[in-house]
C-alpha cells in the first residue's frame, strides 16, 4: 500500500477492506527501514498511532467523519504543530514545542487527516536543495546520490519515496514546485493568500504560500480545498469563495488557451528537460488547446529581484530569534572578541546565540537583506526590486489576458547531485529560475511530472495562472494527466 493515493485509501478504509491503523502502521514501518533517506526529523509514533486508532473508531462507530479521515500527512518541519517539536530544520528552534497548531494543522485535524510527522527541509526554507539543513541532507529516493530539490525536499521525498500519500511544504521561490519536479510528484503553490499562513514560521511574509504534495492531481485538489480559505486570524489571508476542486477536475476547461514561456526555454535549461517540456505542449495540442508563445520580458530580473525582497524580509523576520523570547541561547558568552570589551553581557549573549543557532546560508540571507535595508541603500535595492516585482506582475497580467494557463519547465534540471550546488551559491539560486516570478507576483503554480531522462529522473512541467485561478490550473493539467502515464511512475522502476 506504500504508493498508493490518498483517494485509493479512503476508497478501501470506506470498504471496510483496511484500517487507518493498518495503513500508518506499515508506513511507520518503512519509514524505519528508510531511515538513510533523512525524510522525516520528527515521527512520534505513538501519537500517530492514537490518532489512527481514534479515527478508526469512529468510523466503526458510522460517526460522520472529515474529507481525509484516517490519511496520513507529512508536514513540513516549517509549520507549528501544538505540543510538537517544530524546528524549521535548525539548531534555533531546536527543542521547540509551539503552543498553538498553524491554521493548516488545524484544518487537518478538522478534516480528521493524521498528521505523519514533521520532515526535512533547508533551514528556515531557505535553499533548493533540502541541504541546508541542521539535520543533514534528505536523500531523492529516485536515486540517492542526489538532492530531493528543496526547501521542501523532506515533503516531496516523503510522497515519491512512498512514505505518506500527501504532505504539505512552504512556497516562497519554488520549494514546493522545484521538489515535486525532482521528486516526480505533484506539488502546487497556491495564489498569496489563498491559504493563512498563520504558524507558518515566517521566511519571506509577502511571498511566503503554504501548499500540497501529491501523486496526483485529484489528491492535490483534495488536500488544496482542506488547507484553502479565509482566517480571521490571517489579515493577509483572502476572504474568496473556495472551489471544491476535486469535484470539478474532470470537467474539461471551458478555454485552452496555452502559452510556452519563451524566457524558460533559456541558457542552463537541460536538453532532456526542454524536450519533455516540448512533448508536454504537443500534448496539449492533440487535446485541442491553442499554444501560443509568450514572452515575459522582465522574468531575467526574477532571481536578482527576489534576492534583495527574500533576505530584507528574512532579516527582519528572523530578528526575533535573539536569545532572549525566542531560540537558543548561548550557555557561555564570556569569551571577549578583541576590540568588543564594551559590549554589555546581553548584546554578547545574542551575538553568541545567533552565531551558534543559525547555519550559514540563513547567515547570508540576513547579512544580504541587512545591507540591502540599511540607510542610504534601501532606494538602490529595495526600493527598486519593487519596481521590478510590479513590472514581473505586469508580465503575467498581459499574458493572462490571452492566454489562460502559461507552461514551462518547473526546475531547468533534474535532480543535481549532492554537494554539486553548495560552494557555488549562484548555482544554488538558479535552481528556481523559472518559479521565483510567480512568488514574486503572488500568482498560483503547479508542478507535474512530465517525463523521465535517460537516467530515470523525473522531470516537472510547471503552470502558472491568475490570481486565484487554481481551479483552471488543476482542469488544464488534468488534461495532460489524462493523456499520459508519468505521474504513476514510481522510484525502482521504469
Ligand atoms: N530556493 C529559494 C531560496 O533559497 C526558494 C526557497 C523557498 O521557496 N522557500 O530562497
Amino acid at each position: 500500500m506504500s504508493h498508493d493515493t490518498a483517494a485509493a485509501l479512503l476508497a478501501r478504509m470506506n470498504a471496510g477492506e483496511t484500517t487507518s491503523e493498518e495503513i500508518v502502521a506499515s508506513l511507520l514501518d518503512r519509514a524505519g527501514r528508510d531511515q538513510r533517506l533523512n525524510v522525516f526529523v520528527h515521527l512520534d509514533a505513538d501519537r500517530i498511532l492514537e490518532q489512527a486508532r481514534d479515527v478508526d473508531r469512529r468510523r466503526r462507530a458510522g460517526e460522520p467523519l472529515g474529507p481525509l479521515a484516517g490519511v496520513p500527512v507529512a508536514i513540513k518541519d516549517v509549520l507549528c504543530v501544538q505540543g510538537e517539536p517544530t524546528t524549521c530544520g535548525s539548531r534555533m528552534l531546536k527543542g521547540f514545542r509551539p503552543p498553538y497548531d498553524a491554521t493548516v494543522i488545524a484544518r487537518l485535524r478538522a478534516a480528521d487527516a493524521i498528521l505523519f510527522g514533521k520532515t526535512n527541509m533547508d533551514e528556515f526554507a531557505m535553499g533548493s536543495s533540502t541541504e541546508n539543513s541542521a539535520y543533514g541532507p534528505t536523500l531523492n529516493p529516485w536515486d540517492e546520490s542526489r538532492v530531493p530539490g528543496g526547501s521542501s525536499g523532506g515533503s516531496a521525498a516523503a510522497v515519491a519515496a512512498g512514505l505518506a500519500p500527501l504532505s504539505l511544504g512552504s512556497d516562497t521561490g519554488g520549494s514546493i514546485r522545484q521538489p515535486a519536479a525532482v521528486c516526480g510528484v505533484v506539488g502546487l503553490k497556491p495564489t498569496y493568500g489563498r491559504v493563512s499562513r498563520y504558524g507558518l514560521i515566517a521566511f519571506a511574509s509577502s511571498l511566503d504560500q503554504v501548499g500540497p504534495f501529491a501523486h496526483d492531481l485529484a489528491d492535490t485538489a483534495l488536500l488544496l480545498k482542506v488547507i484553502s480559505g479565509h482566517d480571521p486570524r490571517y489579515s493577509t489571508s483572502v476572504d474568496a469563495p473556495v472551489p471544491d476542486y476535486a469535484a470539478t477536475l474532470d470537467k474539461p476547461p471551458e478555454s485552452l488557451r496555452i502559452g510556452v514561456v519563451r524566457e524558460f526555454f533559456g541558457e542552463g535549461l537541460d536538453p532532456e528537460v526542454g524536450a519533455a517540456v516540448q512533448e508536454a505542449v504537443k500534448v496539449y495540442e492533440k487535446a485541442g488547446a491553442t499554444i501560443k508563445e509568450v514572452s515575459l520580458p522582465h522574468s531575467r530580473y526574477g532571481v536578482p529581484a527576489y534576492y534583495i525582497v527574500a533576505p530584507a524580509e528574512c532579516s527582519s523576520n528572523l530578528a526575533r530569534y535573539d536569545g532572549t523570547t525566542y531560540g537558543h541561547r548561548a550557555e557561555d558568552y564570556s569569551a571577549k572578541y578583541p576590540g568588543e570589551e564594551k559590549i554589555a553581557d546581553m548584546v554578547r549573549m545574542m551575538m553568541v546565540s545567533r552565531a551558534e543557532g543559525f547555519g550559514p546560508e540563513v547567515k547570508r540571507r540576513i547579512m544580504l537583506g541587512t545591507f540591502a535595508l540599511s540607510a542610504g541603500y534601501a532606494d538602490q535595492y529595495y526600493n527598486k526590486a519593487l519596481q521590478v516585482r510590479r513590472k514581473i506582475r505586469g508580465d503575467f497580467d498581459a499574458a493572462f489576458r490571452e492566454v489562460d494557463v502559461l507552461i514551462g519547465p518547473t526546475s531547468p534540471t533534474p535532480a543535481f547531485k549532492l554537494g554539486e550546488r553548495t560552494a557555488n551559491t549562484l548555482s544554488m539560486y538558479l535552481s528556481d529560475i523559472d518559479t521565483i516570478t510567480a512568488n514574486l507576483a503572488g500568482i498560483p503554480g503547479l508542478s507535474i511530472p512530465c517525463g523521465l531522462t535517460r537516467a530515470n529522473l523525473p522531470i516537472g512541467l510547471q503552470l502558472l495562472a491568475a490570481p486565484f485561478a487554481e481551479e483552471t490550473l488543476l482542469r488544464t493539467a488534468r488534461v495532460f494527466e489524462r493523456q499520459t502515464d508519468w505521474h504513476t511512475r514510481r522510484p525502482g522502476t521504469r
